[in-house]
């Protein structure tokens, strides 16, 4: 029976896809060192996100057939180690989407009703807080979508076709919104920047997306702009975005990602009652881990099968090899 080696255990609902069919090995700490050892004979990797496999790993794995990611990022292998090894790299674009679509979507809600705002005075007996009128419509606003891929695209489609919001998009690598009953409107970021009463980040976290949102262009926001951001730290200019925040440039923040992770807890985001704090959550509700760790688990089942797995990371560098 072909060996499969879980550095960190996957959801129950994954083993069962594993149990009979595989022999498990499941690492009793995810340490490079120990990860490093088990390797050695295995067919099969099922990988989370604590430790990494190396080229050095790959090398020294010579029955090792497939490496299956239970998200999205592919970033702790050593892809290129692996196709060369003849290593099918597999991971799970889109597990998260709907997850992290509806995470943003959240923070954009909160921060227009001022739920923690109101959840708060209740708590402290100020009712009549009510009278304060700080919570908004979102109904016939302006939703800037920067990064309209699978995630950027359903926040869009939420919030378009659910709240009524007029929808403008930057992405310079698409120009329709690719849903017909959807009305989206594709232009400069600079413009989008300037228009939009919520902006919401999902650009991937490139050498071109990094700081992207910088200074010049996070004070083209109006006054009474929410940003929230659920892609990735990097690609905000974060002391710029709390110079704002303090000086009320803009009205609030929603942020599941930051340039440190974990976010400090003395960092100045932390002390603005109009930023909305997640501790980067956005793709770990139940539904969702569950659906990786069995879609991971296929993968590897399909792979040993003979069949092509869903999503094979390396197919065409595999295909020159
Ligand atoms: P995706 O690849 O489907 O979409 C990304 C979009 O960004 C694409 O349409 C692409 O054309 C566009 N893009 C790339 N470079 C750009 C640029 N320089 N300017 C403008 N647009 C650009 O990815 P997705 O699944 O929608 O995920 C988006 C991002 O969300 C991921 O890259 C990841 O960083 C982040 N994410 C966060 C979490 C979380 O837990 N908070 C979970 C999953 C993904």
């Amino acid at each position: 029976m072909k060996k499969v080696l879980l550095p960190q255990k996957i959801r129950d609902e994954g083993m069962d896809v594993l149990k009979g069919k595989v022999e498990l090995v499941i690492a009793p700490d995810p340490s490079q060192d120990t990860v490093a050892e088990l390797i050695k004979d295995v067919q099969g990797v099922i990988l989370r996100t604590t430790s990494a496999i190396t080229r050095e790993m790959i090398a020294s794995a010579p029955q090792l057939e497939v490496i299956s990611r239970t998200g999205v990022g592919v970033d702790n292998i050593d892809v290129g180690a692996a196709s060369e090894h003849g290593v099918m790299v597999c991971n799970l674009p889109g597990v998260n989407s709907i997850s992290v679509a509806e995470h943003a979507v959240a923070l954009i809600v909160a921060l227009a009703k001022t739920l923690p705002y109101f959840d708060h005075e209740v708590r402290k007996g100020n009712w009549k807080s009510r009278n304060a009128y700080r919570s908004g419509e979102l109904y016939q606003k302006t939703l800037g979508i920067i990064g309209f891929g699978r995630i950027g695209s359903y926040v869009a489609s939420i919030m378009g076709k659910g709240f009524g919001m007029n929808i403008l998009a930057y992405d310079p690598y698409l120009s329709h919104a690719g849903d017909s009953e959807l009305k989206v409107t594709f232009c400069e970021l600079e413009e989008l920047l300037a228009a939009a009463d919520v902006v919401s980040v999902h650009l991937p976290a490139t050498s071109d997306t990094k700081g992207l949102l910088n200074k010049e262009r996070l004070k083209l926001l109006k006054p009474s702009a929410y940003f929230i951001n659920t892609a990735r730290g990097s690609v905000v200019d974060e002391s710029a975005l709390v110079e704002l925040l303090q000086a009320g440039k803009i009205a609030g923040a929603g942020l599941d990602v930051f340039e440190e992770e974990p976010v400090a807890m003395d960092h100045p985001f932390a002390t603005l009652d109009n930023v909305i704090l997640s501790p980067h959550a956005a793709a770990l509700t139940k539904e969702c881990v569950v659906r990786a760790a069995v879609e991971a688990a296929e993968a590897v089942i399909d792979v040993f099968a003979g069949r092509e797995p869903k999503h094979l990371y390396n197919k065409a560098a595999l295909k020159r090899g």
